[in-house]
């Protein structure tokens, strides 16, 4: 089985205190490319020093995470300057988005909505995909998508319904969505139903480890290791050959991405 995280965090301290052991475990079980994301300007650093040590394994993935939103200009501009003399080495901008949970004043989620923006347009200035994460912000995402009309994009842990799914499928885009440890959460209703009735080929796996980890190992820490685990489950609600699933999967990713 052939596996690639579209989605991880190896840069955390968690992982990457133990990142030559973490990489080791997710080869032996089939994965052959894992992309970090970015949360802040802090990360980049790592995320590209991961890529150097393990070449053709580990690619970046850059970009300001909406809990960032608060940085002021100067911040934002040196970032996006960073991104673009570096550009050769990254493979999308991202994660980027909007997000509600915590904070939802007018005048932060303003920011948010226009930290998005330009990041949206730096990527396609740079012919680059968008990692997006979205989370309570389901319309106002799919509102600016609308409207910015990135060329190529993933909608990171996926947390919509199928009908809001279909919106961005009407779209002259290319879209996809990441499928994750949640997908395995027993009560994960809404996802079970978007896999059962989305386009396998536009699903892409990933395990934003540290976080989320599958079923047997939800609440622990997560690894790229795991994916067989998403693997199975997607595959039991579509009703597909575990390999099959598998190898449609890894297409999808190395697809998206161009690698390999
Ligand atoms: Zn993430």
């Amino acid at each position: 089985m052939k596996i690639v995280d579209t989605h991880s965090h190896l840069n955390d301290d968690k992982l990457f205190s133990q990142v030559e052991d973490v990489v080791k475990k997710a080869r032996n079980n089939g994965v052959e490319a894992v992309f970090n994301n970015a949360d802040s300007f802090k990360s980049f650093d790592r995320i590209l020093e991961l890529q150097k040590t393990f070449p053709g394994f580990c690619y970046a993935v850059l970009g300001i995470h909406p809990e960032f939103a608060d940085e002021s200009d100067d911040y934002f501009d040196e970032t996006y300057k960073f991104i673009k003399e570096h550009s050769s080495m990254v493979k999308a901008i991202g994660e980027i988005g909007l997000d509600y949970h915590f904070h939802k004043e007018p005048e932060y989620v303003q920011k948010q909505k226009r930290r998005f923006i330009e990041q949206i347009r730096l990527a396609k200035s740079l012919s680059l995909p968008i990692v997006i994460h979205s989370r309570d912000a389901d319309k106002d995402t799919l509102d600016i998508i609308k409207e910015e009309l990135p060329d190529k994009l993933d909608l990171h842990c996926y947390s919509g319904s199928y009908e809001t799914l279909k919106e961005y499928l009407k779209l002259p885009i290319d879209i996809h969505i990441g499928i994750g440890g949640v997908c395995t959460f027993k009560n994960a209703r809404v996802i079970k139903e978007v896999i059962q009735k989305a386009p396998l080929d536009i699903m892409l796996t990933e395990t934003d480890a540290p976080y989320l980890a599958p079923v047997p190992f939800r609440g622990t820490l997560n690894e790229p290791a795991y994916i067989p685990y998403i693997i199975k489950v997607i595959s039991e609600l579509v009703e597909k050959d575990e390999e099959e699933c598998a190898s449609i999967l890894y297409n999808n990713g190395v697809k998206f991405y161009g690698i390999k």
